[in-house]
C-alpha cells in the first residue's frame, strides 16, 4: 500500500476542484460581513429570509466561479485564486472593522494613502483576520499538486464550467427574484459588500475613468482674474483653513453638548452649521470644493480644470499652500506650496507627523519670501489640516490638549468602547479649536485687514450603526459624514473696508449651503473677480454693502 503523508497528497487535484473549493470559501467565509448585514435587515427574516440568503449565496458563487472559469489555466490558476482570496480577506477586514464598503472612491483613497497613514491602519486584529481568511487558504492552495490537462481538455472543462456557473447564478437569482430586486433597490450598499468582486469592479471603474477624461491636460480657468476691491479698501491677508474629517455636530459653537470649542466661542466668528460636503473622502471632496463647477458639474466634467488656488494666483495675489496632510490632491500644484513633513519642526513634529499648529510656525517669514509685487495686492495662505484624520485620532493631538478622557488609543476603533472613540475624536476638535484661535490671534497682530475662512472636506462616522471613519458612497453615507463646519472670522478693519456684516452672515447659520459655494465665496473674500465667479454662490456677497 502506498503511504500518503499529511498535507502532501500524492494524487494531484483537478483544477476545477480547486476553483470550486476556493469559491466556497470566498462565498461562505470572506463574505461574512455581507451575510451579517443581510441578517440584520428586517425584511430578510424567517424561512423566506433564509431561502433568500441561500439563493443569493448561490448567485454570488455562480458569478464568482464563472469568472474563475475564464482564468482557469495551468500556470495562471494559483496566482488568480491567491488574488481572489487575499482581496476578499482584506475587503472583509475593512468592512468588519470600519463598516466601510468598497467602491471606486475607496480604491482612489487607498492609492493616494501615504505610508504614514497606512501604518495608522495596521494592527493585530488586521493580521489575524487576513491570516485566517486569506493567508491560511493560500498556504493550503500552494501545497496542492494540480493535475495537468491537455489544452483541449482544459478549454472544454473551462467552457462547460463557465456555462454551468452562469446557469447556477441565473437560476438562483430567478428563484429569489422578487426579494432580490426589492432588497437590492432598498439597500444599494449590499452590492459593495460582495467580496472580492466589489474590489475588482471598483478597480475597473478607476482604471476606466482616465479613458473617459484626458488626465494629461489641465484646462486653465480664471485667466481674466483680477483684484476688484471696493474704493478705499487696502490689500488683505486671508487665511483659508482646509479642515479635515470635521463633523459640524461635534463643534460646541454649533450646539454640541460638549464644549469642544471654548476659544472660538470667545471670538467674533460666524459658524454655519448646515453645510454639505461634495464627497465623503478627501480625494473626492478636495478637488471638487476647489473647482468652479460645483458637485454636479465636477462629477460630470469631461476634462480637468485649474482650481480656485490658480485663479487667485492669476489675479496676481501672493498665494501660498501649506500642507500638513498627505498632499493637496493636485489643487495646489501650480502655486508655491510647502509640506510640513519636509519642514519637520521638532517642537511640533514627531515620527514624520506634525500637529497642525506647525503651520503657523515662521509664517511671517514664509510670507515674506513670496514676491513683493504680489504681496502688495494681498496675501492668501491655504492651510491644509491634519485635523481629525482617523483612525488614529489620538495621534493628532498633543498630550496637553487631551481634555476628554479616557480616549481610545488604538487604531482598531471597534476594540475601544464607543465613548472612548468619541472622546479621542472630540479631542481632535478641541485641538482644531485651539489651532483656529491661534490663527485668529496671528491675524490680529498682522497689519492691514485680515480674515479667516475655515471649511472641512467631509465628516466622520464614530460608531453610529457600527460605522466608523468615512468614504461611504455619497448616496448611502450617513449625514455625519457629509455635514461640515464652515467658520468665518474677519478683523474689524476688514469688515469696515469691505462692508461685511457678520450679523447678516449669522442669519444664514441654518441655511442649507454646500461645497458648491466655496469657490465663489473664497474669491469674494479675496476680492477677486473672474468670468467663473458667480455672486449668487458667494455666501458673503449678499452680506457685503460695498
Ligand atoms: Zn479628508
Amino acid at each position: 500500500m502506498k503511504r500518503t503523508f499529511l498535507n502532501t497528497p500524492t494524487t494531484a487535484r483537478h483544477p476545477l476542484l480547486l476553483s470550486l473549493l476556493v469559491t466556497l470559501w470566498l462565498v461562505a467565509l470572506s463574505n461574512l460581513p455581507l451575510w451579517q448585514q443581510l441578517g440584520q435587515l428586517p425584511e430578510v427574516s424567517g424561512l423566506r429570509g433564509l431561502l433568500f440568503g441561500v439563493g443569493l449565496a448561490f448567485g454570488i458563487a455562480g458569478l464568482t466561479h464563472a469568472l474563475l472559469s475564464l482564468l482557469n489555466w495551468q500556470w495562471l490558476l494559483k496566482p488568480v485564486l491567491t488574488l481572489f482570496l487575499l482581496s476578499a480577506a482584506s475587503g472583509a477586514y475593512f468592512m468588519w472593522s470600519y463598516g466601510i464598503v468598497i467602491d471606486a472612491s475607496m480604491i482612489v483613497n487607498v492609492m493616494q494613502t501615504d505610508p504614514r497613514e497606512a501604518s495608522d491602519l495596521l494592527n493585530w486584529r488586521m493580521l489575524v483576520i487576513l491570516g485566517l481568511l486569506g493567508v491560511l487558504p493560500v498556504w493550503w492552495l500552494w501545497r496542492q499538486p494540480v493535475r495537468e490537462l491537455s489544452w483541449a481538455r482544459r478549454l472544454g472543462t473551462n467552457a462547460l464550467s463557465f456555462v454551468a456557473s452562469i446557469a447556477v447564478m441565473v437560476i438562483s437569482l430567478m428563484l429569489i427574484y422578487q426579494d432580490f430586486a426589492s432588497v437590492m433597490r432598498n439597500h444599494t450598499q449590499l452590492r459593495y459588500l460582495i467580496n472580492p468582486l466589489n474590489s475588482f469592479y471598483a478597480i475597473g471603474r478607476v482604471v476606466a475613468q482616465p479613458l473617459e477624461r484626458d488626465q494629461s491636460k489641465v484646462e486653465p480657468i480664471g485667466q481674466d482674474a483680477q483684484l476688484a476691491l471696493p474704493a478705499g479698501a487696502s490689500p488683505a491677508t486671508l487665511i483659508v483653513v482646509v479642515g479635515e474629517t470635521a463633523r459640524a455636530g461635534n463643534f460646541g459653537i454649533n450646539g454640541y453638548e460638549r464644549n469642544t470649542t471654548p476659544r472660538l466661542a470667545r471670538e467674533d466668528i460666524v459658524s454655519l452649521r448646515n453645510v454639505w460636503s461634495c464627497g465623503t473622502s478627501t480625494a473626492t471632496s478636495l478637488p471638487c470644493m476647489f473647482s468652479h463647477l460645483g458637485k454636479d458639474g465636477y462629477e460630470k466634467r469631461s476634462s480637468n480644470h485649474e482650481s480656485l488656488v490658480d485663479v487667485l494666483q492669476h489675479a496676481g495675489l501672493a498665494v501660498l499652500w501649506i500642507d500638513n496632510q498627505s498632499g493637496c490632491k493636485g489643487v495646489c500644484a501650480r502655486v508655491p506650496n510647502v509640506s510640513t513633513t519636509v519642514l519637520n519642526v521638532p517642537a511640533y513634529c514627531e515620527g514624520g507627523e506634525c500637529h497642525d499648529a506647525v503651520m503657523l510656525h515662521d509664517l511671517d517669514k514664509r510670507i515674506a519670501e513670496l514676491p513683493a509685487e504680489r504681496r502688495a495686492k494681498g496675501v492668501v495662505v491655504f492651510m491644509h489640516q491634519m485635523g481629525s484624520h482617523g483612525p488614529a485620532y489620538h495621534k493628532r493631538v498633543p498630550a496637553a490638549f487631551k481634555r476628554f478622557q479616557p480616549e481610545c488609543a488604538s487604531n482598531a476603533l471597534q476594540e475601544c468602547e464607543r465613548q472612548q472613540v468619541v472622546n479621542a475624536y472630540d479631542n481632535t476638535i478641541a485641538y482644531t479649536d485651539h489651532f483656529l484661535a491661534e490663527t485668529i490671534d496671528w491675524l490680529k497682530k498682522r497689519p492691514g485687514p485680515t480674515a479667516m475662512v475655515y471649511l472641512a472636506d467631509h465628516g466622520e462616522s464614530l460608531g453610529e450603526n457600527n460605522l466608523y471613519l468615512h468614504g461611504l458612497p455619497y448616496a448611502i453615507a450617513p449625514d455625519v459624514q457629509k455635514r461640515v463646519p464652515w467658520i468665518t472670522w474677519a478683523s474689524p478693519l476688514f469688515q469696515q473696508q469691505r462692508g461685511l456684516r457678520p450679523s447678516c452672515l449669522k442669519d444664514k447659520q441654518d441655511t442649507a449651503l454646500s461645497h458648491d459655494h466655496y469657490f465663489h465665496s473664497v474669491m469674494g473674500m479675496a476680492g477677486v473677480r473672474a468670468a467663473e465667479y458667480r455672486s449668487e454662490l458667494d455666501i458673503y456677497s449678499s452680506c457685503t454693502t460695498k
